[in-house]
């Protein structure tokens, strides 16, 4: 395997992973833009085929080459097996044998399951290249359902107090999360259209959210509206008082979040993997020689100290798994 320019290749198979400049072949783990690319064709679950149509039209002409979740294929003289990445619906991991090793790319992950697509899958391999994003001990995200429970309280709170709960959620992946937990309090919702199109996707691939309406304005009194979070400087949000704005992130860890996103409330809820999570990982897959990327380069040194053969893969090494 090689990287190249901070893309991911496997040379021997003319592979990329995750590319985000046009290849002629490129696994997409799944459709978080800085993993799409206008790839000549894409190895992807069903799921993500359909949500990279639906985000991104002017990478419509890609050739989706669709796998179901434990079906084996080829590619080269490879086999391969696409295997649940517990991150968003349609997430996967791409698992590979060739020439007598396997290799597990994780693209995103967590292990924690969600309400809206399927649990990680973890298997063991002789190389994991693996995402770091919260890869310091410091990150240790508190019981999903726990932070679930105070999201609707605060939301109740505010509804009482005559104010729009308004939460800032990625609009791919955590949004519907976030929609499927609120729900389930019975809450009434108003969705940003961005938001409002993707849950449209997950509906048409299965997914029941519960009951929603798309936000309509003078009309959000009563509702908790969910946006992405690039719409809090809109006139759509800057216009809408009383409000109690709520960010949701992994990133609430870190004591300083609140106020730089300018909210009122900051909740630690991540779609990735938190640290004892990608140490578990690690311990699951037993994997002979780790390369991380995506997250805090220091990781490798957590990982060292429990006698791991982890290297951070920087856009400088080459590295040649599958000669
Ligand atoms: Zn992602």
């Amino acid at each position: 395997m090689i990287t190249t320019q901070d893309e991911l290749q496997i040379p021997a198979l003319g592979l990329w992973l995750d590319a985000r400049r046009p290849r002629d072949l490129s696994f997409i783990s799944h459709a978080h833009s800085d993993h799409v690319g206008s790839h000549a064709r894409a190895i992807v679950t069903h799921e993500t085929a359909e949500l990279c149509r639906e985000r991104f039209s002017s990478k419509a002409d890609v050739d989706y080459e669709v796998h179901d979740l434990g079906e084996t294929f080829s590619v080269g003289d490879a086999t391969c097996e696409l295997l649940s990445a517990g991150h968003i619906l349609g997430s996967s991991q791409l698992f590979l044998n060739h020439d007598g090793q396997s290799l597990l790319y994780t693209g995103d992950f967590k292990l924690r399951s969600g309400r809206t697509h399927p649990r990680c899958e973890t298997r063991k391999c002789d190389i994991l290249v693996m995402e770091c994003t919260y890869g310091r001990p410091r990150y240790r995200f508190p019981d999903r359902a726990a932070v679930e429970s105070e999201l609707i309280a605060r939301c109740a709170a505010a509804l009482e107090q005559g104010k729009t709960p308004v939460v800032y959620a990625y609009a791919l992946g955590k949004a519907q999360e976030i929609i499927a937990a609120l729900n389930r309090a019975g809450l009434a919702l108003q969705l940003h259209a961005i938001i409002a199109r993707i849950c449209e996707a997950y509906e048409r691939l299965g997914i029941d959210l519960g009951p929603w309406k798309r936000y309509e304005r003078g009309t959000t009194h009563g509702h908790v509206l969910i946006v992405p979070p690039d719409a809090r400087r809109t006139p759509m949000i800057q216009g809408l008082f009383p409000r109690f704005d709520i960010a949701v992130t992994g990133w609430a860890i870190d004591a300083g979040t609140k106020f730089r996103m300018g909210v009122d409330l900051a909740l630690p809820y991540s779609d990735h993997a938190d640290f004892p999570e990608l140490m578990e990982y690690v311990e699951r897959t037993e994997p002979g020689r780790v390369y991380c990327t995506h997250g805090f380069p220091d990781f490798v040194h957590y990982l060292r100290r429990e006698g791991v053969n982890a290297s951070w893969l920087s856009a400088t090494e080459q590295l040649e798994l599958f000669r």
